[in-house]
């Protein structure tokens, strides 16, 4: 199967550009998840278009309702306020929350399953946590094709293993190409990067990468804007956009928040977190933070969301790998 260069670039030019925030509510945001939001935002403000708020609380072990209450309401204290989504499920494409789409996961993983790219795996440690996004800082391995059949295309009769198995993608050895919107064209070859892939897990739980490429052709996405952790899963993503049979939306993502040490923000970056910001900053003052921190404005001081809508500019944003923030001097 041949891929052909695909451009994914978040454009200026689509009629009206819909962006997405996609939060795992685990906890309470920090500054990395708040600056993602922003961005997003900002960028489909400035471009007249949509946002929406989609929970993507697929793991049941970590997701809590309480958390996804915290992050709506630390995005509507800094005014980012969604037009469609959240836990209140506003609009028509819902429902927003990832753990009430089982049967529209269901109805796409047969028709991936149809195209004859999908197999019975059995191994049982890896699909552990394909439940959540891959974010490159918590080193996955590379699948070594231990339950791979020998050819491809197989007929997928739906007992081709009586034992729990979870069901994972062939990926094909050639490069995907995309043109991310910060770091520009990106090759990449799966087979090399991470291997065939997990859509659902033995225990049936749905898989982040399946869950946001039918999420998010579904909902209408233009753009995705996230972290650059996950650079990797755009061309995972793309591969199963093709396979499905949907255009995928442009890509953006965004140097990586991180602390003094130089890694990712987590929840133990608690002088971080948006329980802190709010003890510590008006909603103006964070976002001439925010804003600084992207290159918008000139210096760190307050400002309001309308003044950022009209300076947003993609060619504004920095485009290096990470962000640091030593959390002192943002006391
Ligand atoms: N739920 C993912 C996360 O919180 C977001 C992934 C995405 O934006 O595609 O890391």
């Amino acid at each position: 199967m041949r891929l052909t260069i695909v451009i994914t670039k978040v454009s200026s030019h689509s009629p009206v550009p819909v962006g997405r925030f996609a939060p795992s509510p685990s906890g309470r945001m920090h500054l990395g998840n708040i600056f993602t939001a922003l961005i997003s935002w900002l960028s489909v403000r400035h471009a007249g278009g949509k946002w929406v708020l989609r929970i993507e609380d697929l793991d049941p072990q970590r997701s809590k309702m309480e958390f996804a209450k915290m992050i709506e309401d630390d995005l509507q204290w800094l005014g980012l306020v969604w037009d469609e989504g959240g836990t209140d499920e506003i609009g028509p494409n819902g429902p927003y929350s990832q753990s009430h789409r089982g049967e529209i996961y269901a109805d796409a993983i047969r028709r991936v399953q149809a195209t004859g790219y999908t197999y019975a795996c059995t191994c049982s440690r890896a699909d552990i946590l394909a439940t959540q996004a891959p974010h490159q800082s918590d080193g996955r391995v590379i699948y070594g094709g231990k339950c791979c059949p020998p050819h491809f295309p197989v007929r997928w009769d739906g007992v081709q293993s009586s034992y729990p198995h979870a069901v994972r993608l062939h990926v094909p050895d050639e490069e995907i190409v995309f043109d991310d919107t910060i770091y520009g064209v990106q090759r990449v070859n799966l087979v090399r990067e991470c291997g065939d892939f997990i859509l659902r897990r033995a225990d049936g739980a749905w898989a982040y990468q399946l869950a946001v490429v039918v999420d998010d052709a579904m909902m209408g996405i233009t753009e995705v804007v996230r972290g650059n952790d996950l650079l990797l899963s755009a061309a995972q993503q793309i591969y199963l956009y093709r396979l499905l049979g949907l255009t995928p939306p442009g890509f953006a993502h965004l140097p990586l928040v991180c602390n003094g040490a130089g890694r990712r923000l987590s929840k133990r970056d608690q002088s971080l977190s948006m329980e802190q910001l709010r003890a510590r900053y008006t909603p103006g003052q964070l976002l001439g933070r925010l804003a600084y921190m992207a290159n918008l404005v000139p210096e760190p001081s307050p400002c309001s969301l309308s003044e950022l809508v009209s300076l947003f500019s993609w060619d504004c944003l920095p485009k290096v790998d990470k962000l640091i923030v030593d959390a002192d001097n943002w006391k």
